[in-house]
């Protein structure tokens, strides 16, 4: 009954996806032999860059993978989403937060199959039409898989293991960190490959191996970082170019499963750039007067490790406790006019009528931003007299949709060598991590109508309207643009997409909690 997948005729579109990919890392290794199959696909089809979105954080710029959308129509910006049911709560996002539809119900509804796996904020698994594996993060023992009788079959044959890669704790310990990517990509593999049998007509698959890396590890593999003259003819640097080989090999055995007739995209959702340096938002906030914290006994602590992070550390204490759990308490309301408002990229103003203890007349609020962005950008570090804030916008410069009023009021692009955490002073030099996202990821196309030759930076919207483009489906209403080096020149139909199935937002208290767990693994959250 089974058809396999090498047998198909019919034109396949493949996309893997490498998380945080750049090709500053990538260069150098195609060069001396390390990725033959991302070389090949270089020379024979095009390369080019995939603009990530602002800020260019996983969560929101696989959301525009998936929804072909912008943050402001799909509501994702963060790890963490205020709680529809409780404002002053924060949960983690999960498939659920993501308010429109993504390519995959188009697909479904134009009677495509399709194939999904380990693209981030895909848990709880969401009804496609074919097969799906949800990305990261996944709760220990939750069921993971659509169709969900499909789960014992993949486990018996190619076990998906869940999560892993948490690079902070592996400082003392570099050379397992590499291993274990290794390890958990190999694996990863043979569950694709289990998922591409059968019929379909797109494919995604998302491998994390070069986020997990160059986290820890840019130091390494970016030329432009300062200790990489004197790092990279190290054992653990050959090791890691080694590891980006075995990358390249499952991508090569990812092709040849899907057959002839398969054009193949290599994108990411964000690049990666050297980090030397680290500041704290929330104590820069307060340095620079917009924000006021509570004093008194055992607080200095607690002032330094406020916000989004405090407050999901609290929900685990607050789950435990029966508690419901509320926004950090160390911030003086009375006295702040703005706050971080994102995991280490928003502030917002403190405005009166839309916070609960906000100060800020409405009046006042454009004023109050113009004085936060010139205050974030005329800052300079003590230490280094650079500048850790490269540029910051208003969320209307860059959302349009009916969730722009999710996001936070001013975002900030944090400068090159800088990366931000809610601990310690005000900034600190760091070699664990090294490297931080950048926008410009990724983007490498070849076979089937692919065309050869130079292609300018696309967005990476663009790729969910290439998706169904290619399949002969309008993508009429997304905001990104079929690549047509890619789609070629079909005609397009037009198709409803099948409502969302993704249900509500909200996980339980432990999945809540595994996730936050997994998220501070990451460095992302305190
Ligand atoms: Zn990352």
């Amino acid at each position: 009954m089974r058809s396999t997948s090498s047998d198909s005729k019919a034109e396949r579109l493949l996309i893997v996806g490498w998380d945080g990919a750049d090709w500053d890392v990538l260069d150098p290794l195609m060069r001396d032999g390390y990725m033959p199959t991302l070389d090949e696909i270089t020379r024979t089809g095009f390369r080019s860059e995939l603009a990530s979105t602002i800020p260019s954080h996983s969560w929101a710029a696989w959301s525009s993978f998936l929804t072909g959308m912008n943050p402001g129509r799909h509501g994702v910006y963060d790890f963490v989403e205020v709680d529809p049911k409780e404002p002053q709560r924060r949960i983690p996002i999960s498939s659920g937060s993501i308010k429109s539809p993504t390519f995959l119900d188009s697909l479904a509804a134009a009677g495509r199959e399709t194939r999904i796996a380990n693209v981030p904020v895909t848990y709880p698994p969401f009804p496609v039409r074919g097969r799906l594996i949800s990305g990261i993060a996944i709760p220990p023992g939750a069921g993971f898989v659509y169709p969900p009788e499909w789960a014992t079959e993949l486990d018996r044959r190619a076990p998906f293991p869940t999560n892993g890669m948490e690079w902070t704790a592996f400082e003392e310990r570099p050379a397992e960190l590499i291993a274990e990517a290794e390890a958990i990509e190999a694996q990863r593999t043979e569950s694709f490959l289990a998922m591409l049998e059968g019929d379909w007509s797109v494919a995604t698959c998302v491998n994390l191996l070069p986020d997990r890396l160059q986290h820890p590890f840019s130091r390494y593999l970016i030329k432009s970082h300062p200790q990489y003259q004197r790092l990279a003819g190290t054992e653990l640097a050959e090791s890691l170019r080694k590891a980006y080989g075995s990358l390249d090999h499952h991508l090569a055995r990812l092709r040849s499963a899907a057959g002839r007739n398969v054009t193949t995209i290599v994108m990411s959702d964000h690049g990666f750039r050297a980090v030397t340096r680290r500041v704290n938002p929330n104590a820069l906030l307060v340095e620079l007067g917009f924000q006021s914290m509570l004093r008194g006994a055992g607080m200095k602590t607690a002032l330094l490790k406020s916000t989004v992070g405090r407050a999901l550390s609290r929900t685990r204490m607050g789950h435990l406790a029966k508690r419901k759990v509320r926004a950090p308490s160390v911030i003086d309301w009375s006295r702040t006019v703005a706050y971080q408002s994102g995991t280490g990229f928003g502030v917002s103003v403190n405005l009166s009528g839309r916070e609960p203890g906000g100060i800020v007349p409405r009046r006042d609020y454009d004023r109050i931003r113009e004085e936060i962005r010139d205050a974030l950008l005329s800052y300079r570090d003590r230490e280094t007299g650079t500048s850790p804030v490269r540029a910051v916008w208003s969320r209307e410069e860059l959302y349009q949709g009916p969730s722009t009023h999710l996001a936070p009021d001013l975002v900030i692009e944090w400068n090159e060598l800088w990366d931000y955490k809610d601990v310690g002073g005000l900034s600190m030099r760091v070699d664990w991590p090294s490297g931080d996202h950048r926008r410009e990821g990724i983007l490498a196309a070849a076979g089937g109508r692919t065309v050869h030759g130079s292609v300018e930076m696309h967005d990476i919207a663009d790729v969910a309207a290439t998706a169904l483009a290619f399949c002969g489906i309008s993508p009429s209403g997304l905001d990104g643009r079929p690549i047509p080096e890619i789609a070629g020149d079909t005609g397009t139909v037009q198709v409803i997409p099948h409502a969302p199935a993704r249900g509500s937002a909200a996980l339980g208290g432990d999945d809540e909690d595994s996730i936050v767990e997994h998220l501070r693994g990451l460095g992302y959250v305190e």
